[in-house]
């Protein structure tokens, strides 16, 4: 379909209504079915597990062999990951994998690999495990593997483990032999140091065995609630007495690409029917503090939540936890573990950050690795939407605060966002180009095609790539097509280079008797769209806007009286505006006065007369 006509469509159609995918044309992804069985043993903290996969090749090629995440052989002292840490400069609480003692560390050791009940050969090298297919794996058609494991929890160094700083017994995140994802751009069987991760979806059946004085948090729903209890039974049954030591929890969630659990006596468990088809959960250990933390996150939750999926696609699946666990807040499908320890103001900004990830990351499940910005950037961009609408500008705007300080850090930080999380050498360049950086592209993405035009785009991100793998550069096209821009250069400029925006000023001078000239100056390497605020001697306003070549098309403005100039190239570095009003009747000329653009140097994109 030629891009025009579906310009015109996406226009005329809400994306919720009418929806026709746009991946690329033989696009596939693989499709993995866990069946998981885990016992734990809560006195030396040993896990036995058994895993029953069935995996799809939907790809084009035969595989001779495949790959497995062990992540909590990471959580040893002499680990590639401890080795990382180690040269890292800043003082991080990731350090104490250093000392972990024999009991600390975490453990994931293999008994056997069988594909299609026949052994497998296998070789484990730390987080990965490499397993030699007995049988090629054809196109479009699955193998079966029955993996028998052993592990040691360990002691919470990041995300998960045992025994938290808030004291949650356990966080079992990154817990199972899990595939490594075979995707277009061939095996992602990354060595786990510490960042980011990536899965393939399908479903996951998880049979939890452990002493039943535990509560229990979860990816999925519980089906057998009604025997469980703990809050989540239905109402008025009251579940049968277990006269037995241990409770086997089974849980099934459907399109997601990982499952994670916590698990603590204390554990106290709401929920709160939100709409039709979606439960929310939150599950914490009761105290004051934590408690009203937790009604925060209820409150900001249930409130939110229209607006969330109207401006960001709908939540699809029929449950969503906030539990308390893990190490700082972290994102699961269906789930995040925060560590919540008392009532601040970081609470409902971790909250609304991890929620969102059920966005992007979730269900936009994207390789968080090779471009973490992309689920970072996009899930701290929508935070802070959610958190600043209905606030007066003059009010503390998280948008505001993410420009500023890319601004402010972006001449020390020397890797490009697109760097890849683990090759960072140093945690806070990461942390910078994630979330501050990372944020400030959609930010400017907004500001360049318009609020129309991204919320559409948005929507149409969501309606494109849900339950599947998408990449920047599928991110990019699809707000091409929203906005009936290019928008290649602003990615390119943003992401993949160090360049900054730089507008100026320069001055205003007479043009003839009765008009005048302003003289605009781009002093930075990454070209944008300018506008301008003109005020005059009478308080008066006129807005200017200079598109620029690169990107083939003009945003809508919702406010009339806009005047548009030609586009401004990207090659020359001054443009004229010209006023017909004589240079004395300005009062002042502001570039991008609202503040949208991330523009080095602020001072000079003001000149009062
Ligand atoms: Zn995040």
């Amino acid at each position: 379909m030629s891009k025009s006509l579906v310009l015109i469509l996406s226009a005329a159609f809400s994306p919720l209504s009418f929806v026709f995918a746009q991946t690329p044309s033989g696009y596939w992804q693989q499709r993995v079915e866990y069946q998981l069985d885990v016992r734990l043993d809560d006195q030396t903290h040993a896990v036995q597990g058994r895993e029953k996969l069935k995996y799809f090749n939907n790809s084009p090629d035969t595989l001779r062999r495949v790959f497995f995440h062990l992540y909590w052989n990471a959580f040893q002292p002499n680990s590639a990951y401890a080795n990382r840490i180690k040269r890292m400069p800043e003082d991080t609480p990731l350090k104490k994998v250093l000392e972990l003692s024999p009991a600390e560390t975490g453990k994931m050791e293999i008994f056997s690999v069988q594909q299609n009940g026949g052994a497998a050969t296998f070789r484990v090298n730390e987080t990965i495990m490499e397993v030699e297919l007995n049988r090629p794996l054809m196109p479009n058609d699955y193998a079966t593997f029955d993996i028998a494991w052993q592990g040691q929890v360990p002691l919470t160094v990041e995300r998960g483990g045992r025994d938290n700083s808030a004291g949650v017994a356990y966080s079992f995140t990154q817990w199972y032999p899990k595939m490594c994802v075979y995707d277009r751009f061939g095996w992602h069987a990354m060595p786990h140091t510490g960042y980011e991760f990536y899965g393939d979806f399908g479903a996951f059946k998880v049979n939890i065995t452990l002493p039943k004085k535990y509560a229990v948090a979860a990816t999925g729903v519980l089906k057998n609630a009604n025997t469980i209890g703990f809050g989540y039974e239905d109402e008025g049954v009251t579940p049968p007495p277990n006269y037995g030591l241990v409770n086997v929890w089974k849980f099934e969630a459907d399109n997601v690409h990982d499952f994670a659990w916590a698990a603590d006596p204390e554990y106290m468990h709401e929920k709160v029917k939100v709409r039709d088809g979606l439960m929310l959960h939150f599950i914490y250990q009761p105290s004051d503090e934590v408690t009203a933390a937790f009604k925060a996150i209820q409150q900001f939750a249930v409130e939110n939540l229209p607006y969330i999926e109207a401006n960001f696609g709908k939540y699809l699946y029929p449950q969503f936890t906030f539990a308390q666990g893990g190490e700082r807040g972290m994102e699961y499908p269906m789930l995040t573990l925060i560590n919540i320890e008392r009532n601040d103001r970081y609470v409902i900004p971790i909250a609304a950050h991890e929620w969102m990830h059920s966005w992007y990351y979730g269900m936009m499940g994207n390789n968080e690795n090779e471009e973490y910005w992309l689920d970072e950037g996009l899930t701290s961009y929508a935070a802070s939407d959610v958190q600043d609408r209905g606030k007066p500008d003059t009010a503390f705007r998280f948008s505001r605060f993410a420009m500023s300080r890319t601004v402010q850090n972006a001449g020390q930080v020397k890797d490009p966002v697109a760097t890849p999380a683990n090759y960072f050498s140093k945690y806070d360049d990461y942390r910078f180009n994630a979330y501050p950086k990372g944020e400030a592209f959609f930010w400017q993405l907004r500001y360049i095609v318009g609020d129309e035009a991204f919320k559409r785009g948005m929507l149409r991100y969501h309606a494109d790539w849900h339950f599947k793998h998408p990449t920047g550069d599928d991110f990019i096209r699809t707000m091409e097509r929203a906005s009936a821009m290019e928008l290649d250069w602003f990615y390119a400029g943003w992401i993949k280079t160090l360049r900054h925006t730089d507008y100026a000023v320069e001055n205003a001078i007479p043009d003839g008797t009765s008009a005048s000239k302003i003289i605009l100056k781009n002093n930075g390497g990454l070209p944008m769209p300018v506008e301008v605020l003109v005020t005059f001697n009478d308080g008066s306003p006129e807005w200017h806007y200079i598109p620029l070549d690169l990107q083939y098309g003009t945003k809508h403005f919702a406010q009339g009286g806009v005047v548009v100039h030609e586009p401004w190239s990207f090659s020359v570095d001054t443009y004229e505006i010209r006023l017909e009003k004589p240079v004395t009747s300005i009062r002042s000329i502001t570039i991008d006065p609202d503040g949208w653009t991330a523009d080095m140097k602020r001072e000079n994109n003001r000149k009062e007369f």
